[in-house]
């Protein structure tokens, strides 16, 4: 990848940034991400990706744009209602940055469509509404060596987590939130959703994905980050491997 000029002028208050430079925003430029869900997390998350530069984003969504989601999900147009969420969402990435390859992928991904998409990037980002298609991204990350960044909103609440079973120490997903746990599922379209929610949590995935590409700063790696929106208040939780991990544990890693 070749920064033209008026690649470095796009880029330019990136470059300016010690932590990212040109050689940062070049790591940027050369990269492919997956983000898997165009929603309320989707959208923030991928035209964040996209304005800065990421070479390649494949944004994957089986669902179509309906008036309840425009309330918070800012990538999608009044006129988007009837459309798929993955090339509504494409359209608007492109007209902030045409600059970039953008590929919508309009289903929810499971199984080898899954893993194929995510063996053809160099990182994940989590931005889907629920536990199964979460544990089948994490297994898949797991298994084919790729960061993961995680998120999840709901209500006034939200958290944020990397995962990168490459690294010692790391946990995955599923150390942290065992998918035997039969808890009720939240899910927007019951609990309700607080606009900006959505926008924090997004924003702050997209600032873990492009730190990761760049290599600036340290992820958030073995910690779980808490959103208490209604109070402004952010926790911080450790998170250990679980040695013992069906999916990332030693064993698993054997058997696979
Ligand atoms: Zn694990």
């Amino acid at each position: 990848m070749i920064l033209n000029d008026d690649l470095l002028l796009r880029y330019s208050r990136h470059i300016l940034l010690p932590d990212v430079g040109v050689a940062g925003q070049m790591r940027i430029s050369d990269a492919s991400v997956l983000v898997v869900g165009a929603g309320g997390l989707g959208c923030p998350v991928a035209l964040y990706l996209g304005a800065a530069g990421v070479g390649r984003l494949l944004l994957a969504d089986g669902d179509i744009v309906d008036m309840t989601n425009l309330q918070r999900q800012i990538g999608h147009a009044t006129a988007a209602i009837g459309e798929n969420k993955a090339d509504s969402l494409a359209r608007s990435v492109r007209a902030i940055n045409p600059e970039i390859d953008v590929q919508p992928i309009r289903e929810a991904l499971t199984d080898a469509a899954l893993d194929d998409a995510i063996a053809a990037v160099d990182l994940v980002v989590d931005a889907s509404d629920n536990f199964a298609t979460r544990h089948a991204i994490n297994r898949a990350c797991v298994q084919l060596g790729k960061p993961l960044v995680s998120g999840a909103a709901i209500g006034f609440s939200g958290q944020l987590a990397v995962f990168d079973s490459r690294r010692v120490g790391s946990p995955c997903y599923h150390c942290l939130f065992p998918d035997h746990v039969d808890e009720p599922e939240l899910r927007c379209a019951e609990a309700g959703v607080f606009a900006p929610l959505v926008g924090v949590i997004g924003a702050m995935q997209a600032m873990e994905a492009l730190k990761y590409l760049a290599q600036a700063g340290e992820p958030l790696i073995g910690k779980l980050l808490l959103w208490d929106g209604l109070r402004s208040e952010v926790r911080m939780m450790k998170v250990p491997r679980d040695p013992a991990c069906p999916v990332c544990g030693q064993a698993a890693l054997q058997a696979g």
